[in-house]
């Protein structure tokens, strides 16, 4: 990569995170955020090269800084690109009209049951072919990126079969290599179990396992194995053998964990390695404990239990416990149709007793480290990608304070200026 250099200059704050790359922030870690006032970065072929005061950055850069391309953030506040963890990006349709039964009553399991839920997803990203599914999971890219956010997550799991599982993954592939935010795959075969083997679960179990896994490993479609351990769903003991046998393809195991009841979700996430148990609202204090022994990063999905008017998982308690805990919007059709990762930042203080600094390391650096991309973003440090928001507020706390507004001014990735607000 070449080009013109870089340099992002005088922030009112520039908030670095600095030192967090080899592992996740925990406890009171979190709130460390290395904050520059008045800080630059220098970049350069998409690489952060330096990083400091402005007068440090133009002392470093010399001559040199006449060659490069400016961005003034003078005023404003500078962070790592957010990242969001936990996405269903790859889908088919709509689900407006659940909202209107959920209102008067019906629950998720019960519209899930009367073949609503996932199941009308799946019939949708069925019938969709893959430019269909392209167009429409690319708009809601570019709106994240619109939001400030350089890198998404983004899970399979509304094929629930091999021909449609890949499909969606091939997707996600492409908006990878065509789009700007960076998309990581998780394979997530075992989302739900599809109508047709209601009656005979363990033989869906055992295509996912046999057919799903091995196919989606060999064509190098998804880094992750994520499975939706729930009653009426996927037993615990069902989840365990499909994340086992991700990992003997190398695909590292996340989990949908204790989201409706406590089910051991967070017990088997420990117990497997997981990389990240993800919503956790019921999570047994048994699993959280070890959670936290095991490293497991927790990622909380508030904008889920919010719009299902769902009671939170207890972000404090978590952070107090010694887990990592990272923050999404858990964008999917049915139960957190949001793009916005601002939104949830926001409801993770106000819902979730996490503070402004807290939920800024949950959607940069801790974010990236439950995808296994700590080493290279989530934070701004020498050697790192390039990837930075500028917001138009002068603090980070303004953002979470300055709710139901999207303040991103500037995105750069790799590098590149990629997005500027009129
Ligand atoms: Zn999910």
């Amino acid at each position: 990569m070449s080009g013109k250099p870089l340099l992002i200059q005088k922030a009112a704050q520039l908030v670095t995170l600095k030192g967090s790359s080899t592992a996740p922030l925990r406890g009171k870690a979190m709130e460390d955020l290395h904050i520059i006032e008045d800080g630059s970065v220098w970049v350069e072929d998409g690489i952060i090269r330096s990083v400091g005061t402005d007068a440090q950055v133009r002392e470093q850069v010399g001559s040199r800084l006449e060659e490069a391309e400016v961005v003034d953030a003078a005023g404003r506040l500078v962070t790592p690109g957010l990242v969001d963890p936990h996405t269903h990006l790859v889908f088919a349709g709509s689900r407006e009209n659940e909202f209107e039964m959920r209102l008067q009553g019906a629950t998720y399991m019960e519209i899930m049951e009367a073949g609503g839920g996932i199941h009308a997803t799946t019939s949708a990203t069925r019938q969709a072919d893959e430019e269909q599914l392209y167009q429409e999971s690319r708009r809601r890219l570019d709106q994240f990126l619109r939001h400030g956010v350089t890198t998404v997550e983004a899970k399979s799991g509304y094929g629930l079969s091999l021909e449609h599982e890949l499909k969606q993954l091939k997707v996600a592939q492409k908006l990878n290599r065509d789009h700007p935010v960076n998309v990581v795959s998780t394979f997530m075969g075992a989302h739900a179990i599809p109508a047709a083997y209601k009656e005979r679960p363990d033989e869906f179990v055992e295509q996912v396992i046999r057919e799903m896994i091995p196919e989606v490993a060999r064509r190098k479609l998804a880094e992750f194995n994520d499975v939706f351990c729930e009653r009426g769903v996927f037993t615990p003991d069902q989840s365990r053998r499909i994340l086992e046998a991700g990992k003997e393809y190398g695909l590292a195991p996340k989990i949908h964990a204790d989201e409706i009841e406590p089910y051991g979700g967070a017990e088997l996430a420990a117990q497997v390695g997981a990389v990240s148990a993800d919503h956790l609202l019921k999570a047994s204090d048994e699993g959280i404990r070890a959670m936290a022994e095991a490293g497991v990063v927790a990622v909380l999905l508030p904008g889920t239990a919010f719009f299902l008017m769902a009671e939170m998982a207890d972000g404090r308690k978590m952070v107090d416990a010694g887990v990592p805990v990272a923050l999404s919007t858990d964008c999917n059709p049915g139960s957190s149709p949001t793009i916005s990762l601002p939104l949830i930042m926001n409801l993770g203080c106000l819902k979730m007793g996490m503070t402004p600094a807290e939920v800024l390391t949950a959607t940069t650096i801790n974010a990236a480290h439950a995808i296994r991309r700590g080493h290279e973003i989530g934070s701004l440090e020498a050697g790192k990608k390039a990837d930075l928001v500028v917001f138009d507020v002068p603090n980070y706390m303004g953002l979470q304070y300055h709710y139901g507004s999207n303040h991103t001014r500037t995105v750069i990735k790799d590098g590149k200026v990629v997005y500027e607000r009129d």
